[in-house]
């Protein structure tokens, strides 16, 4: 029976190794962490990681061929295949603050394997965190300086599950992308031997170690890329009256565009979540080490015009509102960074609920999956007095001049406008961050409407769009 042991039970960790699991019943699989809280939660019945499907397959493989353990170093000695799947934080301090990724944590995980690997044994290690190019021949030394040359082959597994679908994305990946060096070759095997327990064989991409490393980063960037491109353009179509929307339809049936689907082409408020702004830096950081400026500048931009359009989103709240929104109570419909997940990392909802705190406004908030917990002591750092958390979309607009439409919720869709607008002041302002609403709809029951890249309104045709 082969071995696996995974580094790190967080969200990558726990999930793409209850999948493996699951498809693998001959392989024993288990999660270590020096988080003890975290395997705790993983061996009760409120898993860490709330993800559609993921209940079902950890109480099938738990305690058949799935464990989770704070005894890493046993479970590290006693595996064949070890994955790090440890945290990569953007740096807080020191060199590269804001910018580089933080490699503390992988660092550790190296030489935990390199501690716990008895004398003349090998072991394939996997790298699974998000990582800077030539990290895993970085790994390789370490490795080889506890136990000389041969004993450890380092390859690269990127993980590219979205949030929210993780269970279903492991089940059916686009893709496994598998990267090892010239004398990896069995050991890529090996790894490739585990995928096709479930994956078909075409859809297993192996790679050189660097191409595998670089793909994580570059799938990130490029999908922020396409966030920031249609954003960008989002505010060209306000100047001069072109509807995004059309555009982007038009543009995303271009095959070469578009790729058959329409992909990422919505213009919004801007892009949010763990992963895409820390990796879109990591690249542009890693450009810059090796001193390709312009080409790390090229990415840098591609946040900066993130940044750019949810600044933008709230000039044209503050515009439109008279110039001021002191005072006035403005609703929020939505703090999740995306609809079907309650995570609020990174999401530009939390940007512009601070920036209307700062304002002074008084902000009310709705999202049907955050908790007000969340809401108010991490995620706005204001007082409850400040932020007023409701039960649902109708009670956060009611007195209300303004409402920010910022996740994209189905529930948003379908709202009795008529009702939300009998509560709210007037002129009553709704400022679509998601392209969701009906606008034509909801400027005949008497809104004012403005949304993210379509013709202007009469009333902000008028106005700057800076307050
Ligand atoms: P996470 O913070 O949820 O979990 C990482 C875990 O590693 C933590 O529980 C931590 O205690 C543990 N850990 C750190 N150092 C350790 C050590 N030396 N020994 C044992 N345990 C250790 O992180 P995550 O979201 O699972 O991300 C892991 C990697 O995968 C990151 O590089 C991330 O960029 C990448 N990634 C994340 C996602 C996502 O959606 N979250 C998707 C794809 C890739």
């Amino acid at each position: 029976m082969v071995k696996i042991c995974c580094i790190g039970a967080g969200y990558v960790g726990g999930p793409s190794m209850a999948v493996m699991a699951l498809k693998c019943p001959a392989i024993e699989v288990t999660v270590v962490d020096v988080s003890r809280p975290r395997i705790d939660a993983w061996n009760s019945d409120r898993l860490p990681v709330l993800e559609p499907g993921l209940d079902t397959i950890v109480r099938a493989c738990r305690g058949r061929n799935l464990s989770f353990s704070a005894d890493v170093d046993r479970h590290v000695a006693d595996a064949d295949i070890v994955f790090v799947s440890v945290n990569t934080p953007t740096k807080a301090r020191g060199l590269g603050t804001g910018r580089a990724p933080d490699l503390a944590y992988w660092e550790s995980a190296a030489r935990v394997v390199a501690a716990a690997s008895r004398p003349g044994t090998g072991k394939i290690v996997v790298e699974k965190s998000a990582v800077p190019v030539r990290t895993a021949e970085a790994m390789e030394r370490i490795l080889h300086a506890h136990a000389g040359d041969g004993a450890f082959q380092v390859l690269s597994n990127p993980e590219f599950f979205s949030e929210g679908t993780a269970v279903r994305d492991l089940l059916c990946p686009d893709r496994v992308v598998i990267g090892g060096g010239d004398t990896d070759v069995g050991a890529v095997r090996a790894l490739v031997d585990v995928y096709a327990h479930w994956v078909p064989e075409d859809r297993i991409v192996t790679t050189g170690l660097q191409s595998a490393e670089l793909a994580k980063l570059a799938a990130s960037a490029l999908l922020a890329q396409r966030v920031s491109s249609v954003n960008a353009l989002s505010a060209l179509c306000e100047a001069t009256g072109a509807d995004v929307s059309d555009v982007a339809r038009a543009v995303g049936s271009d095959g070469r565009v578009g790729g058959g689907g329409r992909g990422f082409l919505d213009a919004g408020v801007g892009f949010g979540g763990p992963s895409l702004r820390r990796d879109v830096l990591s690249l542009a950081y890693d450009c810059e080490r090796h001193g390709l400026h312009e080409a790390a500048e090229y990415w840098r931009q591609v946040v900066a015009v993130n940044e750019y359009q949810k600044g933008r989103f709230v000039r044209r709240v503050v515009a439109s509102m008279l110039g001021t929104v002191a005072g006035k109570k403005v609703a929020v419909l939505g703090l999740a960074f995306k609809k079907g997940v309650g995570d609020t990392r990174e999401s530009p909802a939390v940007d512009v609920c601070r920036a209307l705190l700062a304002e002074g406004a008084r902000v009310s908030v709705y999202d049907p999956v955050v908790s007000e917990t969340q809401i108010i002591r991490r995620d706005t750092a204001a007082a409850a007095a400040e932020v007023e958390v409701t039960r649902d979309a109708y009670e956060a607009a009611d007195g209300a001049h303004g409402l920010c439409v910022l996740t994209e919720w189905d529930e948003f869709r379908t709202l009795d406008y008529r009702r939300v607008f009998d509560g709210m002041m007037r002129p009553a302002f709704v400022f679509d961050g998601r392209n969701v609403v009906d606008a034509g709809e909801l400027r005949e029951i008497g809104f004012v409407v403005y949304s993210v890249g379509k013709p202007l309104d009469a009333w902000l045709n008028g106005m700057p769009a800076v307050a």
